[in-house]
């Protein structure tokens, strides 16, 4: 089994970020579609929308429940906001599924799950999104989309290469069908087992996170602190990962980026204010400078 390596500074230095060119448009520079929220959670869409275009993204589109979406728009002036249709039950009708696959071809990058729910529902439409997909974006699979990812085993494969599972303890277990306690105790062979199961990068997320290809290149990451442990910290990480993609770089590239980009933001954050009590919603507004100062 190949070795653990450490992320930080010098890795990351060593697989620069794309550059952009002065004169560069927007679409250049990477669209990303967000599909998630609900009725009761719409602002995780909010969080991992505002995370992509502070991590760079040129342009944002969200896709949420119909009943949330205006109020969304006004809150995000920056994206395209589209209501869905919605179940009872106010998460997103899989019957959009058909729709929204329509749209895929026009962005670089999709971020799926944040703020979703109605199980049933996210996996009917997480299968048959992935099913009729067309294009090349990459997707950031995260929160509920992750649940039924065991039965889209040959929808995966369709967008192989092009995939990222950001995980925590509770939803690996689901992922793997393990107790959570089985996943605690062994973090790393947790990834690398869903790695190799689903074909994609896996961020294995906790106080340190595990990164594993799927061809089984591992590192781990113990940036950041416990004020991270915040209710939509991860939805920021979707996003911040779904926009470097955008940009250009490689999935792998672009997560092991992402997950110390965030957790820096929570150190940033925590030197700020103290180390817990700041908000997820304050950690997009980090990444540019930190951007700038580790490339
Ligand atoms: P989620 O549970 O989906 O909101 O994701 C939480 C995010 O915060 C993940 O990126 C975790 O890796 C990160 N995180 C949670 N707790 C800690 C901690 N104690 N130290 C560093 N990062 C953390
Ligand atoms: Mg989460």
């Amino acid at each position: 089994m190949s070795a653990v390596e450490p992320v930080d500074a010098a890795l990351l230095r060593a697989m620069p970020l794309p550059e952009h060119r002065e004169g560069e448009d927007k679409n250049r520079r990477g669209r990303v579609l967000v599909i998630g929220g609900s009725t009761e959670v719409p602002g995780a869409a909010y969080l991992s929308g505002m995370a992509a275009l502070r991590a760079g993204a040129g342009k944002l589109q969200i896709a949420t429940v119909r009943s949330m979406a205006p109020q969304l728009a006004l809150a995000m002036p920056e994206a395209r906001v589209t209501g869905l249709g919605e179940t009872p039950a106010g998460g997103i009708d899989p019957a959009e599924a058909s729709r929204l696959a329509g749209r895929i071809g026009g962005v670089d990058a999709v971020v799926l799950g944040p703020g979703m729910l109605d199980a049933a529902a996210v996996a009917a439409l997480t299968r048959d999104l992935l099913a009729d997909a067309e294009g090349s974006a990459g997707f950031v699979l995260d929160a509920e989309a992750l649940a039924g990812l065991r039965d889209c085993r040959p929808a995966l494969r369709r967008h192989a290469g092009r995939l990222v599972l950001t995980p925590h303890a509770g939803e690996m277990a689901g992922l793997l069908d393990l107790p959570k306690a089985a996943v605690e105790a062994d973090p790393l062979g947790a990834a690398r087992q869903a790695a190799a199961l689903l074909g994609a990068v896996v961020v294995m997320k906790g106080g340190c996170s595990h990164i594993v290809s799927p061809q089984g290149q591992a590192w781990s990451c113990d940036q950041g602190n416990v004020g991270l442990a915040t209710s939509g910290s991860g939805d920021t990480l979707a996003g911040i990962i779904a926009a470097l993609m955008a940009r250009g770089a490689a999935p792998v590239v672009a997560t092991l980026w992402g997950v110390f980009l965030h957790g820096e933001a929570g150190n940033r954050l925590a030197q700020a204010q103290g180390p817990i009590g700041f908000l997820a919603r304050e950690i997009p507004a980090e990444l540019p400078r930190i951007m700038r100062e580790v490339a």
